[in-house]
Order: C-alpha cells, then sequence, then structure tokens
C-alpha cells in the first residue's frame, strides 16, 4: 500500500438538476442564478456538489418568506433549458425533495416550485426544441 490519498470526489451521472436558495444548510452548488436573472457558474459540473447524481443551482435570495422576483424565474429557466439540453434524463427537483438528506425547507416555502414544475413538463421542452432549432439553423446559415 503505497499510497491513500484520497481521489476528490467526482461527480456520477446527473440524474437531477436540484435548486436551492441562499437559505440551504449546505454551500456547494454549480451554478448561482443573481437577483436579476444573471447566471454565473460557481463550480464545473463535473465536480462533486452535495449530491452525487446531481447538478446543484442556487438561486440567490432566502425564499421562505418572499418569492423570488420574475426577472430571476426567468433567467433560472433560460439556465434549465440549457442543463436539459446536456442532460435530457434529468429531473428538476427542490433540495427538500430529496430523500435522507437533513430535513430543509430548501428551496424555501415561497419558491414557485410547483409552477416551475408545470413549465418544466411543458413550456420546458418547447423552448429547448426552439433552441435546438436555432442552433440547427445557425449552423445551416454559415454553410
Ligand atoms: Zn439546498
Amino acid at each position: 500500500m503505497t499510497t491513500n490519498a484520497r481521489k476528490p470526489r467526482e461527480r456520477g451521472p446527473v440524474k437531477f438538476i436540484l435548486l436551492h436558495h441562499d437559505g440551504c444548510p449546505r454551500r456547494e452548488f454549480h451554478y448561482a442564478v443573481l437577483h436579476d436573472g444573471a447566471v454565473t457558474s460557481v463550480r464545473a459540473e463535473t465536480e462533486f456538489a452535495q449530491h452525487p447524481s446531481a447538478i446543484a443551482v442556487v438561486i440567490q435570495g432566502s425564499f421562505d418568506d418572499e418569492p423570488p422576483p420574475n426577472q430571476q424565474i426567468d433567467g433560472l429557466k433560460r439556465l434549465l433549458v440549457q442543463l436539459v439540453r446536456r442532460y435530457p434524463a434529468a429531473t428538476i427537483g427542490a433540495h427538500r425533495q430529496v430523500r435522507g438528506d437533513i430535513e430543509t425547507t430548501c428551496p424555501g416555502r415561497k419558491f414557485p416550485m410547483r409552477d416551475l414544475a408545470r413549465w418544466s413538463e411543458t413550456g420546458l421542452p418547447k423552448a429547448r426544441d426552439e433552441a435546438i432549432e436555432r442552433s440547427v439553423e445557425e449552423q445551416y446559415s454559415k454553410i
């Protein structure tokens, strides 16, 4: 036995895109959605954050008392369309839905999770298809 150095934890296959807020008891995320809807990358998607099968998205703010502003939800939706193109099998969920994890309201009691779940079944596939169409058109227009 020559080495017992721990390998950095790597993420496994993406099954979930989990949403968090600043009130999250955990601090490791892949992306942050700011108040104005801008998205910043916090760490590489290939790295581990919180859950081995999930991409972790934190929505800036605390949503136990107030919902996020519309522009922030719009930014989140744009990010989710990108992520679902890369991980078509991934399900979008709230941190609090993860079984066996610490008890939490994350991403907040007032976060519109139900609306977002509805959008993920109707609006999201439509937005994803439009994004794919646009990128195909762009490729053809270069020829
Ligand atoms: Zn969380």
